[in-house]
């Protein structure tokens, strides 16, 4: 891109999905401004949006394909990656190989790593780190709403009397969201609540602050269902012409009641009644939730219970309320919308549907279809590591790191017969590489993304990717090639392959699925250079842009009844043991993505904080012999981690905080992934990252 010309692209980070201005300079440098026209964030970027052109330096990148830790020709590296994939096929079958990708894929990369595993391959063991950032609001969500859908818009917070936050640290991991909040609080006084163990930030700005005990939002909704009840405040219409199964709800929502929830949150009961009053009296109110949600072993029913009050109310897919999901990445939601997860299949249609798979299968003209769900993120790695996954392909992301029991996994890929990783720097998960695929960045490669609140929008490349660096869409549809399926996969651009994924999304949909952009399935590649961004569907012959679209206000769910369903989520508690006494939680801090391989480079980022740390309580770190900003290790049955005390009273007691983002590549032993539990919620197989027992200890 020549020096001085502005490209309209997307931000690689969080779900938010801010549009961004880049513009090379001269001297080499890229000068980064928010997109005033895109409808996230309206010019607005947050402190790791605006450092982005920071973060372009080639200094680690990967240039050229490696074969046992040595430069190899393109053609003999993807040689050797689909003779190995499909030795193991026809030795082993087809579920003894395994695709792990990420939220940073791009929606078209998504697309075809999904279609050839699902459907040339024929097995369904590919999984993303998304599974370790929102697979319980998709369960969920097709729990209640017989589909993956978001109801809602970024507009509905900003036109709610009363946000709700559970669990979620908005003001650092959705920024420009909340600067949207603030703003719409500063218009129309809106109440904010913040429901989350911890004093964070977001609730320091709250007008209601509720530290409930970690994992309790169970019976928090539970009590509020139950509350709402009693108070007559039923929806009885909406209830009565558009859902099914509310007794069963209810009654495990009595079996909770005020007390219920009362003991099980440990919340004075005065503040308990004030959230509830609160909840009750607005009409308009979104509850939103993130990550202390979803990273839970009861992360699903979490979800779930607070569908239910929605529901119940008929507060959903109207202006200004609503269930909100946030997702944590970029495209998360790209990823759930082909099909990216073990457990999904394309276009939101059904795996377990054998005409579902078949209506797949045929648009892909493909040989097989996979018959069931594959192996979930933590389950995928589990398997490995006996032998029963036997070739993996990790595609821009860092599993030696991010996942729970990370030195298990490490392990595990010790132990792979075969492994391949893309990606575009070294990290603790490329060591295990036989194959290194250098793969473009944010900055060099093409295709859309979807935020949280259903927007595709075109990520656009201004740089040349460096030295033989491909887009990973390219590199996948090389393999496939070679290993025999090259027709299916002759993709020229980015462009052709979306205009496939939005032909999908309109096979045999009248209406009967919510994901439809069939509309775009003819898209010129001029019309798709200069895609706006759009709220999904647009199903064919509705071209217009209806923005602010909502879904279910007058019902119109995807069951099979089309009625939306109550769950009952009976309140079950986690704890701890004596030996391992406090609870330990993992998440993101302001300045930091992931395991920090963009976002370290640059000083400024670097400046919040330089290391990692461990927030714990005064009295917590006293009884541990705990010295304010000494080095500590934390220790639980996996493993440990060391990092600096910080010594705070908004830590609660019991309870210690760690940020995910360091691995020992930028400190000795400071990962804190090899120390967290690997238990999963057992219908979302989301891992419970938020509760894991550990003690701390002096270093
Ligand atoms: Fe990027 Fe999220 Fe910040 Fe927007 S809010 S600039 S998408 S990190």
């Amino acid at each position: 891109m020549e020096s001085g010309t502005s490209t309209r692209t997307t931000c690689p980070y969080c779900g938010v999905g801010c549009g961004v201005m880049a513009t090379p300079q001269e001297d080499g440098s890229v000068a980064i401004k928010g997109d005033e026209q895109h409808p996230a964030n309206y010019g607005r970027l947050c402190s790791k949006g605006s450092a982005l052109g920071e973060t372009l330096s080639l200094d680690d990148r990967l240039l050229y394909p490696e074969i046992a830790g040595h430069r190899a020709r393109w053609d003999e590296a993807l040689d050797v990656v689909a003779q190995r994939f499909s030795e193991t096929i026809s030795e082993h079958g087809p579920e003894s190989v395994a695709f792990y990708g990420s939220g940073q894929l791009l929606t078209e990369d998504y697309y075809v790593a999904n279609k050839l595993m699902k459907g040339f391959i024929g097995a369904a063991n590919i999984d993303t780190n998304s599974r370790l950032c929102m697979a319980s609001s998709v369960a969920g969500h097709i729990r209640a709403f017989g589909s993956d859908t978001v109801p809602g818009t970024y507009v509905d917070v900003e036109e709610a009397d009363l946000v709700v936050l559970v669990g979620s640290n908005m003001t650092w991991c959705h920024p420009v969201l909340f600067q949207r909040l603030l703003a719409a609080r500063e218009r129309r006084g809106t109440r904010i609540v913040v429901i989350d163990p911890r004093r964070t930030v977001t609730a320091e700005a709250a007008d209601l602050h509720l530290a409930i005990a970690p994992n309790s939002d169970v019976a928090l909704f539970a009590g509020l269902l139950d509350h709402l009840n009693r108070m007559g405040l039923r929806d009885s219409g909406y209830v009565e012409h558009h859902t099914a199964g509310l007794e069963g709800a209810l009654e495990s929502a009595r079996e909770c009641g005020f007390p219920g929830a009362s003991t099980a949150t440990r919340l004075p009961a005065e503040q308990l009644r004030e959230f509830y009053t609160l909840w009750s009296r607005s009409e308009r109110v979104v509850t939103a939730y993130s990550q202390g949600v979803n990273q839970s072993v009861v992360g699903t029913d979490k979800v779930n219970a607070i569908i239910n009050c929605h529901l119940f109310t008929g507060r959903i897919g109207r202006p200004g309320m609503g269930p909100f999901s946030l997702t944590g990445q970029p495209n998360a939601m790209g990823g759930r919308e082909v099909g990216g997860l073990a457990n999904m299949l394309a276009a939101h249609l059904d795996i377990n549907s054998p005409s579902h798979r078949e209506l797949v299968r045929s648009f892909w003209a493909s040989p097989r279809i996979a018959e069931r769900p594959g192996l979930k993120a933590v389950d995928l790695f589990r398997a490995i590591g006996e032998g029963r996954v036997k070739a993996v392909w990790i595609m821009g992301t860092n599993p030696a790191d991010s996942l729970p029991d990370a030195d298990a996994v490490q392990e595990a890929l010790r132990s792979c017969p075969f492994v391949v990783v893309s990606d575009i720097t070294r990290t603790d998960t490329t060591q295990h590489a036989h194959v290194l695929l250098p793969a473009a960045a944010w900055a060099e490669k093409s295709g859309t993304v979807t935020n949280s609140e259903r927007r595709i929008s075109r990520q656009r490349s201004f740089l040349k990717p460096p030295g033989e660096a491909q887009p990973d869409w390219r590199i996948i549809c090389d393999v496939a090639a070679r290993m025999g399926f090259a027709e299916a996969f002759d993709y020229q651009s980015p462009a052709e392959i979306f205009r496939e994924h939005a032909a999908l999304s309109g096979i045999a949909n009248e209406g009967t699925r919510d994901f439809d952009i069939s509309a775009c399935a003819e898209l010129s590649e001029s019309a798709y250079n200069t895609l706006e961004p759009f709220q999904w569907p647009r199903r064919q012959g509705e071209a217009s842009d209806a923005d602010a679209t909502r879904f279910f206000a007058q019902g119109g769910f995807y069951t099979p009844d089309r009625r939306g369903r109550f769950v009952p989520t009976p309140v079950v508690l986690q704890s701890v043991s004596p030996e391992f006494p406090l609870i330990l939680n993992t998440g993101r801090i302001r300045d930091q993505w992931h395991t920090m391989t963009r976002t370290a480079k640059t000083p400024r980022l670097m400046s919040h904080y330089a290391e990692s740390f461990c927030e714990i309580h005064p009295d917590d770190a006293e009884a541990a012999g705990i010295a304010p900003a000494t080095l500590v290790r934390i220790v639980s049955p996996q493993g440990t981690a060391v990092v600096r005390a910080l010594v705070t009273e908004r830590q609660q007691k019991g309870s210690i905080f760690v940020p995910m983002h360091w691995t020992d590549q930028q400190t000795a032993q400071g990962r804190i992934g090899a120390a967290v539990h690997p238990g999963v919620d057992p219908i979302s197989g989301q891992p419970g990252l938020k509760f894991s027992g550990a003690r701390i200890e002096p270093f």
